[in-house]
């Protein structure tokens, strides 16, 4: 074809119906004046990755393949979460686009940065993180925790780009190390600036949802925080050492007062220093053993080494070896 570079927009998408279409009006917008400004190939491609919805969804991204040339999809075999289908998106598109966008479905990252992160593609960079420059759409809940959770996470050792999500650009030589991480319990935003090579970034306003529902509930940002933490640092497991100590020491501190008040002839209510230490203790160690449990749950479902997502139907291989073929 031509000397320009092959583009593929990764978009999971989870019972996404009612912003299907809008988001495809959009998306194909900005890659069509992409196409017409011969900064991208004409074979570029949206790529949805359903996965499992139980709505409309997949039967919508036929219907869209069907009709226009741009778009195409991946349907996995049930839901395997965001991480699972943007990994299963970024795998089939990289083997054949010469950079990938990944980008939620629901229109609340700006499209119009798009451009901006092929420029700095066009640039030399190879992965453009899109960072949000603004939190107003968020609850104050969301935002603190999000706050806190960066800030742990650093203090952790693990490296943030602070505000930046799942929108991003990666060049195929970045999508192939990516890929190389072969971990199943996925935080890819840790995982991306790891990945090294130069490195750019795009601010973007970030909106509201164009409509539904969120997708991820509190109980799914909480085994996705945990997932973050436990995945990339055994700092939790150091700090049991240092706890103990801090017990021992309290335990000292109060044995010796104890005993002075024992000498003393002050009676000591036994009774309710022994239900004390017991209790403190019993918590300190449920606690400990629950942080090592966690790791070691982590081991066991490593060590099975189970697919990270299943495809069931791939619209965008077919449809690119058909190009290829012409
Ligand atoms: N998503 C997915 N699988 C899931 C949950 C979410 O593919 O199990 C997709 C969803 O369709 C959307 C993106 O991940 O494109 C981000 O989800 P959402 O917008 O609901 O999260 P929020 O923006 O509220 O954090
Ligand atoms: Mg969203």
């Amino acid at each position: 074809m031509s000397d320009l570079f092959k583009l593929s927009i990764v978009v999971p998408c989870y019972n996404e119906e009612e912003v299907l279409p809008e988001t495809t009006k959009e998306l194909s917008a900005i890659v069509n004046g992409l196409i017409e400004s011969r900064k991208i190939s004409a074979n570029s491609k949206i790529v949805y990755v359903d996965d499992g919805s139980k709505d409309k969804t997949w039967s919508m991204i036929d219907n869209f393949s069907k009709e226009s040339k741009l778009v195409s999809g991946v349907k996995l075999s049930r839901n395997f979460g965001h991480q699972g289908a943007l990994l299963a998106g970024v795998t089939r598109a990289s083997k054949d686009s010469d950079a990938v966008i990944t980008i939620d479905a629901d229109l609340q990252d700006d499209v119009n940065a798009i451009p901006k992160m092929v420029d700095e593609y066009l640039d030399g960079a190879e992965v453009v993180y899109g960072v949000r420059n603004n939190r107003d759409t968020d609850t104050a809940f969301k935002r603190n925790t999000a706050e806190m959770f960066y800030k742990f996470m650093g203090f952790l050792g693990v490296h943030l780009v602070p505000d930046s999500a799942d929108y991003r650009l990666m060049s195929q030589r970045a999508c192939q190390v990516l890929l190389s991480y072969r971990e199943r319990n996925l935080f890819l935003r840790g995982i991306v600036p790891l990945v090294g090579f130069k490195s750019a970034k795009v601010y973007y306003a970030r909106k509201e949802r164009f409509a539904g529902e969120s997708k991820y509930p509190l109980r799914k940002m909480i085994k996705f925080a945990m997932d973050g933490i436990t995945s990339f640092s055994i700092v939790p497991i150091k700090m049991i050492m240092g706890l103990g100590f801090f017990i021992v020491l309290i335990s000292l501190i109060l044995l010796i007062y104890s005993f002075i008040q024992k000498i003393n002839g002050n009676v000591v209510d036994g009774w309710s220093s022994l239900m004390i230490s017991i209790w403190a203790l019993g918590g300190v160690q449920l606690i400990s053993i629950s942080v090592i449990g966690e790791y070691v749950g982590k081991i066991f479902s490593e060590v099975k080494q189970r697919p990270r997502f299943t495809i069931e139907k791939d619209i965008y291989t077919e449809k690119t070896q058909k190009e290829n073929k012409r």
